[in-house]
Formats: structure tokens, C-alpha cells, sequence
């Protein structure tokens, strides 16, 4: 294809962080691909779990503007979704505040790249584009078309995954990569399925094979959860899975849970499913950090908490 033609792929995208000093070295242009096939009973962006684009509402936001006879709600009480955008979906264009907004809208590539390119002198040498979600890979062509066109341009590029696709799409996308960030969540099937609704199987013959190619630079990511794998155990049984895999896995980066997503749950009208866990203190945080190290630093693989 022509660099015209990548830069008229469409995709659906629900934010572009710039000047950010998450998921890849240096200064970061984090696009935010919508759709994710798993459901992370802790996840902190539920906004980019359904593909399509969503209704929310920040009430504090509303400032009661008096434009309609039945005023916006105070929160959507759990009514569906579809009955919601016919009441309400054309409210976003005309509310003062942006208390009612749409999360998620349709782009080309072309019109992504329009934006990356306004951070492009602030990369020095080591920043760039970083797809991440959602599951950027359930946007295969988008996501190709975005890597293809920074890669042509020499930006780096870093793609955030959970792990959970086709390996054609891995083999799409992976040539157009510096970087990989795979999310390593749990080695036990049953617990992943329970707590994420999808058992591993996949995800971990990904990264096997993954792990079996020598680009692009790999970093494994765990995002530590309490009351799911906040534990010895599980952590070590993960450090274990990532040994096997040889020397191309270049470091493990512990994520910590937080809860930063609760109040876009709210803006959903969905209940938290994880508000019962409490967040890791720093000691915790360090000794959960030691047991990983513990297992991989032998073999020279350094572990890092944040990513
Ligand atoms: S993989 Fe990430 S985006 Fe998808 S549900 Fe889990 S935490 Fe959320
Ligand atoms: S349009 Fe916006 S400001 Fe007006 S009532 Fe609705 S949410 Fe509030």
C-alpha cells in the first residue's frame, strides 16, 4: 500500500495522551485504541473495553443548563445503554459543560499521525508512539496502518498488548515494532478465565513465540493485583513462566493496582467489580518485587516496579 492509502485506515479511538512518560522510553504519544477482548475484573479503563463508542456522564460536571424539558440524569440508574443514546446521545453536541460527552470516535490514521507528529520534536532520541488500549491488536489494520506510517517516518514505536489474538495479527504487526509491552496477568487458566473471562492459553503460546523471534525488544509487564495474584505464589510461578522463555525477555515491570478507573465506571453506569480490594502499600509493593527478583535476577533479568 501507499502512505496515502495507510493514512485513510479507520479506526476507533477513545484518547491520545500526549507529552507522556508511560509505556515506552522517553516523552510517549499514548494512543488509546478502543475494544479489548477480556474483562479485567480490575480494569482501570472500562471505557475502552466495548468497541463501539460509549455515552458517559460526569454528573459533578452538569450545571443544570435548563436546555430540555427532562433534564439529564443525575446518573444512569443501570438503564441500558441503547435506551440511553436514544434519550440522550445528542445532548454531548450541545451541553455547555461537557458533563454528557461520547467516549470513543471513528479517525484515520492520517488524522492520528496529524497529532503524533505535533510531539515528534520533543522525542530526542528515545520517545515516540505507543498504541495501547483496549487490545490494540482487536484493530489490526488501524493499528498496522499507525505503526507503519511512524515507522516510515522513523518515530519509534511501542504497542501495549494484552496477548489475547490471532498470531496473524501479531505477525502483521510485529515488523513495524521497537518495542513490546506484554501483559503477563496470571500462568493459572482457571484464575485468568474467572477473573478476566478468558482462560491464558493464548496469551501464553503468544508470548512463546513471540519470545522465539529476535525482534522486536520485549519487556513483560504484571500488573499486580490483591486478591488475584498480589502473592508469592503467583508471582513466582510467573517469574518461572518468563525464565523458560530464554534471554529475549529484556525486564519485567511490576505494575502496581490502583484505582484511578473508579469514577469512570461511574460515568458508565457500571459497578466496580474490584471495590473491595485494598491497594498495595510501598514495604508491600517491595517485598512482592523481591520475590520476582529473587527468582529472575540470577539470570540477569531486571525487575522494575511502574512501566
Ligand atoms: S486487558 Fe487491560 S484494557 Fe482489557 S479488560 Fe484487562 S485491564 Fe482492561
Ligand atoms: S446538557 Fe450538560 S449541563 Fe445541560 S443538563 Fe445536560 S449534562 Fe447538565
Amino acid at each position: 500500500m501507499e502512505i496515502g492509502d495507510w493514512e485513510q485506515v479507520e479506526g476507533i479511538v477513545f484518547d491520545i495522551q500526549r507529552y507522556s512518560v508511560h509505556d515506552g522510553p522517553g516523552l510517549r504519544t499514548n494512543v488509546f485504541l478502543k475494544g479489548c477482548p477480556l474483562r479485567c475484573a480490575w480494569c482501570a479503563n472500562p471505557e475502552s473495553q466495548s468497541l463501539q463508542p460509549e455515552l458517559a456522564l460526569s454528573a459533578h460536571n452538569c450545571m443544570t443548563c435548563g436546555q430540555f424539558e427532562t433534564p439529564c440524569p443525575i446518573c444512569w440508574e443501570q438503564s441500558d445503554a441503547a435506551i440511553r443514546i436514544e434519550a440522550l446521545g445528542e445532548r454531548p453536541y450541545v451541553c455547555p459543560t461537557g458533563a454528557i460527552y461520547w467516549i470513543g470516535a471513528r479517525h484515520t490514521a492520517g488524522e492520528v499521525m496529524a497529532e503524533v507528529r505535533r510531539d515528534a520534536p520533543f522525542y530526542d532520541r528515545s520517545g515516540g508512539l505507543t498504541l495501547t488500549g483496549g487490545e490494540a491488536t482487536m484493530q489490526p489494520a488501524f493499528a498496522e496502518a499507525l505503526l507503519q506510517l511512524a515507522q516510515g517516518e522513523g518515530i519509534h514505536t511501542a504497542l501495549e498488548t494484552a496477548g489475547h489474538t490471532q498470531w496473524s495479527v501479531f505477525e502483521r504487526l510485529l515488523p513495524h515494532l521497537d518495542l513490546l509491552l506484554y501483559d503477563l496477568k496470571h500462568v493459572d487458566g482457571e484464575l485468568h478465565r474467572r477473573y478476566t473471562g478468558l482462560d491464558n492459553a493464548l496469551i501464553l503460546e503468544n508470548l512463546r513465540r513471540i519470545a522465539d523471534l529476535p525482534a522486536p525488544k520485549l519487556i513483560v509487564r504484571v500488573p499486580v493485583i490483591p486478591g488475584f495474584n498480589a502473592d508469592a505464589a503467583s508471582l513466582s510461578a510467573i517469574a518461572a513462566f518468563v525464565l523458560s522463555l530464554g534471554r529475549r525477555v529484556s525486564e519485567i515491570n511490576l505494575l502496581p493496582y490502583h484505582t484511578l478507573g473508579k469514577s469512570k465506571y461511574q460515568a458508565l453506569g457500571r459497578a466496580y467489580p474490584w471495590k473491595d480490594q485494598p491497594r498495595l502499600t510501598n514495604a508491600e509493593m517491595q517485598q512482592l518485587a523481591k520475590v520476582v527478583s529473587d527468582e529472575v535476577a540470577p539470570a540477569g533479568l531486571p525487575v522494575r516496579i511502574g512501566g
